[in-house]
């Protein structure tokens, strides 16, 4: 069982680097631990979450509204915040080889311990390592100023909560969303994608009135949300989990705080978590900087701190789970060469999709067909992002695009020269339909977005 798993993500690793998706950093000088480029094929994936969870938030509702804060702040922020005092994890360091690893991480500590062979390993004292990134700005050398580069994206909103509302028409209950990287300086960066040192974060900060029945409400209003959010983008529901935190592994800000977990080939691991983060950030803020955060409530002449429930997910993570779940491996009914009797098929959710929609001439040496096929991908490029290939025999176009998730793939025949009209054959059910052209854009639009 282990070794499939292991197996699983060897196949995702090396699909993601053959067909696009995902490269390592700096690959040509050897790497940089922890960083990651996303290839052609995964910057769209990546923009297709993305774009989903902005439209759920931002477009969808009317208590919400969008932020793009810098990642550079003012070292004071993360003073105020807690990140510099605690913004850390327990390093341990091996005593034979000089690894170091985290403290909490039992499964890795373990195999470390069982790769020195008849060698008993003992480990350092733990002790707290800061997670923060730090950088230096200014021209003068010696006038640079440290800083951090962000590691939450959380803290931009809450800096600007005063110009949210001076400059808006907000009012509580109302949320922030927002999507950009985050820098950690992991200790143990590893299974490819999950944990990185550069990443990126899409969050929500939902702020409530600060009383217990109202932010409970919230709470678990937020909680169930995200859930749907991966389950109606086709995640598999039995691989997901929620997981409440101990109260002796909460952040130092949470008030309660819960994970969504999925069963990944490495275990159940988290990859959102919803906190409440109480009235810790904007006091911490109002503290550190002197200025007034409080809300004014014209309705009931209050004024006072609310209170945070924030919804913080990894790209990333999620960007891996997606993969993850959407690969498939089936027996192949056409017997194209490439794909040895199995096909390959990435299920994403056709919003998903790096491509929406792949168009294939029958005969590349057929100059009709190459010609209306390219009118047709010419129209289609317009509305959704589609592939053209007139390589090789279909069987093994098909066989491509379904190893990268393309929903559709559109056949131009003899036949469309007379009636019209193109094959569409589904990459799930992989049966074929007749499609009139001046019908195709509708046809696929419905059935994708
Ligand atoms: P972990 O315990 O796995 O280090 P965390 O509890 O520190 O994660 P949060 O601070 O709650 O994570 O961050 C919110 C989300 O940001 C996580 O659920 C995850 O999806 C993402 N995230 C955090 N750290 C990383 C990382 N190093 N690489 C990729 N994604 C990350």
């Amino acid at each position: 069982m282990k070794n499939d798993q292991n197996n699983l993500m060897e196949k995702i690793v090396s699909l993601c680097k053959r067909r696009g998706f995902i490269f390592p950093g700096s690959e040509i000088y050897g790497g940089l631990a922890g960083t990651w480029d996303y290839g052609p094929l995964g910057v769209e994936l990546k923009n297709n979450i993305k774009k989903a969870f902005w439209e759920s938030m931002v477009y969808r509702r009317d208590d919400v509204v969008g932020l793009d804060a810098a990642i550079m702040m003012h070292p004071k922020t993360w003073e105020a915040s807690g990140h510099v005092q605690a913004f850390t994890d327990p390093l341990i360091e091996c005593k034979i080889c000089h690894e170091r690893l985290r403290a909490d991480q039992t499964e890795e500590i373990k195999n470390h311990e069982n790769s020195h062979v008849g060698q008993k390993t003992s480990w350092t004292e733990p002790k707290k390592f800061n997670l923060l990134v730090e950088a230096r700005l200014g021209v003068v050398e010696d006038e640079r100023t440290k800083i951090y580069l962000r590691g939450e994206i959380t803290q931009g909103v809450h800096v600007n909560f005063k110009n949210i509302i001076d400059s808006g028409r907000v009012k509580i209950p109302f949320g922030v969303a927002q999507i950009g990287k985050a820098f950690r300086n992991e200790i143990t960066p590893g299974n490819f994608t999950f944990r990185s040192r550069e990443f990126e974060q899409m969050e929500l900060q939902f702020y409530v009135k600060p009383e217990e029945k109202e932010s409970k409400k919230w709470f678990d209003y937020w909680k169930e949300e995200r859930m749907n959010w991966y389950v109606d983008l086709g995640m598999d529901k039995k691989k997901l989990r929620f997981r409440e935190h101990e109260p002796d592994e909460r952040a130092h800000y949470a008030k309660d705080a819960w994970d969504i977990e999925y069963q990944s080939p490495f275990g159940w691991r988290e990859f959102i978590g919803i906190h409440h983060r109480g009235d810790w950030d904007l006091s911490q803020h109002q503290k550190h900087s002197g200025v007034d955060m409080t809300y004014f409530d014209s309705e009931t002449e209050e004024r006072y701190l609310p209170w945070i429930i924030e919804t913080s997910a990894g790209v990333d993570r999620a960007m891996l789970f997606f993969l993850i779940d959407a690969y498939h491996e089936e027996k192949n009914p056409s017997s194209a060469k490439a794909s040895a009797g199995k096909r390959i098929v990435l299920k994403l959710h056709p919003r998903l999709a790096p491509y929406k929609a792949a168009v294939f001439p029958l005969l590349a040496n057929k100059t009709e067909l190459v010609k209306l096929a390219r009118k047709i991908y010419d129209d289609l490029r317009k509305e959704m992002m589609v592939a053209f290939d007139d390589r090789g025999n279909i069987g093994k176009r098909y066989y491509s695009q379904d190893e990268i998730g393309t929903p559709f793939c559109i056949t131009i025949d003899f036949e469309s020269l007379e009636k019209n009209d193109v094959t569409v054959r589904d990459r799930d059910t992989m049966k074929q339909e007749r499609v009139k052209i001046e019908n195709l854009v509708e046809y696929l639009k419905q059935k994708i977005f």
